[in-house]
């Protein structure tokens, strides 16, 4: 560390190659505040993944998450998740299928995504099911009033997991929610968590939760988060759509 600039010399780091980027930044600002959050609640950051929601972002912007090591991304809509996992096939991402699926479109879905977080009612689970293959699933639990938002009720929600065991190739992670607009997300995020124990005497493996945004990941760690779906936090603003 240089301890001296002569008098005129701005120590300002110059704005070049070797400089990190905004979006170096804004990552490794969302590393330390799950880290932090982590070491609040007792665990190991290592047990938490950061899926990176690059929805409506280009392709290169993916590029460059992977250059700086991120892996898992997330996308919501079909057309835009399968024409970019298909244009990055060559490298070794995990795809992250966070939106609503149409059931028509469910086994287009399964053929490039790796995880689908969203799976929130029975016709979805049985246009799933494979003798092929296994696709990793989250059941996503509505935790609003409004039924167009996705996700399970969670009063259906023991007789969905039923419906998920019963059929090939769907196996079962765990719990998936978004925490609703205008409520604590803590409260929100423990309420899933003990959907998720209550889940576990009918499948023990379905361990873990897909919870926490860019606005309230800290809470969503404390109550036991394992897979964070981040966007605007790491990639800044989504551009708007024309
Ligand atoms: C867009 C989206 C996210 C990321 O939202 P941010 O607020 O930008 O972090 C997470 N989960 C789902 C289901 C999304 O659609």
């Amino acid at each position: 560390m240089s301890l001296a600039f002569p008098n005129g010399v701005s120590s300002e780091p110059a704005a070049d190659a070797s400089a990190p980027s905004d979006l170096a930044t804004r990552l490794e600002t969302v590393r330390v505040g799950v880290a932090d959050a982590a070491r609040t609640a007792g665990r190991d950051p290592a047990d938490i993944a950061t899926i990176v929601v690059t929805k409506f972002h280009p392709i290169s912007l993916i590029e460059e998450l992977y250059a700086l090591g991120m892996r898992n991304m997330g996308e919501n809509r079909h057309q835009e998740a399968q024409s970019k996992a298909a244009s990055l096939a060559d490298l070794d991402l995990v795809w992250h299928f966070v939106g609503q699926v149409q059931g028509k479109k469910a086994r287009q879905v399964r053929a490039y995504a790796n995880v689908i977080h969203s799976v929130d009612r029975e016709s979805l689970v049985t246009a799933l099911a494979s003798e092929e293959s296994t696709i990793d699933c989250f059941i996503q639990v509505n935790l609003t009033d409004d039924a167009a938002r996705g996700g399970v009720d969670p009063a259906h929600l023991s007789a969905l997991v039923d419906s998920a065991l019963m059929v090939p190739g769907v196996r079962l992670l765990g719990l998936m929610a978004v925490a609703p607009l205008g409520q604590e997300p803590r409260r929100a995020f423990a309420y899933v968590r003990e959907l998720s124990e209550q889940i576990r005497q009918q499948v023990p493996t379905a361990t873990a939760l897909s919870m926490g945004m860019s606005q309230d990941y800290a809470a969503a760690v404390l109550e036991g988060a394992t897979h964070l779906r981040i966007g605007t936090a790491i990639t800044g603003n989504r551009p708007v759509l024309s």
